[in-house]
């Protein structure tokens, strides 16, 4: 198990798997750093997931 930091999979930033931004999505659970990156990743999580990271604005 890697505890030292997952990766916001929208942003590319690393955050702490306390957060209280995170999905469940195919039976993992990812983690976002805002709330505006989770519900990036809510509306299309398979975008995020085939490594295109887009910078924030
Ligand atoms: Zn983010």
């Amino acid at each position: 198990m890697e505890h030292a930091g997952n990766r916001d999979p929208v942003c590319g930033m690393m955050v702490e798997s306390t957060t209280r931004f995170k999905s469940l999505f195919r039976g993992r659970v990812y983690y976002f750093c805002s709330e505006s990156c989770k519900r990036k990743f809510d509306s299309n999580p398979e975008k995020y997931l085939s490594g295109n990271i887009e910078p924030m604005q």
